[in-house]
């Protein structure tokens, strides 16, 4: 492994260590506000990253100071060898993570202890199977609910992401909150945010200080707790009185938290995004391919990280509009 005792940090002082890395951009599920009903334009293979290409731009990183992978996607658990690259990565010295439909993670319990990865965030934006089929455009509510259940009994962590999206699914905030009462989830409410083609508009989101009304008024003060932040933490955390699990907003468009923005992004073709909103890439597959050496490189990328927001001052229908971004299922949520 390559030997360097620099961090990579940005102009504005921040300390790069979390890398988030999307194993495919394909998906067996079709999210509306996240993937085309007909899925995503096929590519060559030769196009992305093998697993050992993967593993080694992984090891650079690592040795740049990164403490935390994510496997994203797409959906990651449907990547050829992603059983062979979870068991590599988890012998790394960092923290191991994944952000999946759960469709199917049942296959997969075995090798995530192996790897040590300890916390999951599943995907569900509704619990209401009729509806959760239609947003995800597939019938696999009951499979995810059961592995959800099999995730908890092995004693998993287990983060809930729900993009609230208006007039879909922001009825069932009070629904995802009880349902922390007697299970020990972790639900995460997230405001919904403009990528390519998801026909986004700012009153389609459901703002932070919104969910916070509607649980204020349905509960009352006294029965939420705060619950502290720790640092680099994206969410802000509530408990219900007595609740096992514990809920959380994260204001991706009202407040990104991009001061303590700590997060690279290394898509399936082996592109560095600096930023979730950043115009440009850097081709890091290609580097590595022609023998280059990558810390250069990735120190170069980071470097050029915008303040907010991939320089955008702000979240707006205009901005929307002029945005050029891939799609979340290729950039790797
Ligand atoms: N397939 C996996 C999953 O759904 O968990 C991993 C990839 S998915 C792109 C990662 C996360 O991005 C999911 O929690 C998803 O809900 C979120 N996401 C996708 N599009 C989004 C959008 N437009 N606004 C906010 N979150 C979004
Ligand atoms: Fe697939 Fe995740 Fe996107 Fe849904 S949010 S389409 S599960 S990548
Ligand atoms: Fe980081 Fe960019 Fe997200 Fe801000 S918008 S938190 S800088 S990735």
């Amino acid at each position: 492994m390559i030997e360097t005792q620099k961090n990579i940090v940005d102009k504005f002082g921040r300390v790069h260590d979390y890398l988030r890395i999307s194993l495919t951009e394909r998906c067996n599920l079709r999210c509306f506000y996240c993937m085309p009903e007909e899925g995503i334009k096929l590519r060559d293979k030769a196009e992305f990253m093998s697993a050992e290409e993967t593993l080694a731009i992984a090891q650079t990183f690592v040795a740049m100071g990164v403490k935390k992978i994510r496997l994203t996607g797409g959906e990651p658990l449907i990547k050829k060898n992603a059983e062979y690259l979870i068991r590599e990565l988890g012998k790394l010295p960092v923290e191991l993570a994944i952000t999946t439909n759960a469709v199917i993670i049942d296959r997969f319990i075995d090798v995530m202890k192996e790897a040590g990865i300890k916390a999951i965030n599943v995907s569900l934006d509704s619990l209401v199977e009729d509806r959760f089929n239609k947003i995800s455009r597939r019938n696999y509510f009951v499979e995810i609910m059961k592995n959800i259940d099999l995730l908890l009994q092995n004693d998993f962590t287990v983060k809930i992401n729900v993009v609230v999206i208006r007039g879909v699914n922001d009825d069932e905030i009070i629904d995802f909150i009880e349902w922390t009462r007697n299970t020990a989830v972790h639900v995460r409410f997230i405001e919904f945010m403009p990528f390519d083609g998801n026909n986004w508009n700012w009153e389609k989101k459901v703002s932070y200080e919104e969910i916070l009304t509607t649980t204020n008024n349905h509960y009352g003060k006294s029965q939420l707790y705060k619950i502290e932040d720790q640092p680099n933490d994206t969410s802000r955390n509530f408990r219900l009185l007595e609740a096992k699990g514990t809920f959380g907003i994260i204001s991706s468009v009202t407040n990104p938290f991009c001061e303590s923005c700590n997060r690279i992004r290394l898509t399936a073709d082996g592109k560095i995004k600096n930023c979730l909103f950043s115009q440009s890439e850097t081709d890091l597959l290609t580097a590595y391919r022609n023998n280059l050496e990558l810390e250069p490189i990735i120190r170069e990328s980071i470097s050029t990280k915008e303040k907010e927001r991939g320089g955008n001052e702000k979240f707006s229908d205009e901005m929307a509009e002029t945005l050029k971004n891939r799609s979340m299922t290729t950039i790797g949520g």
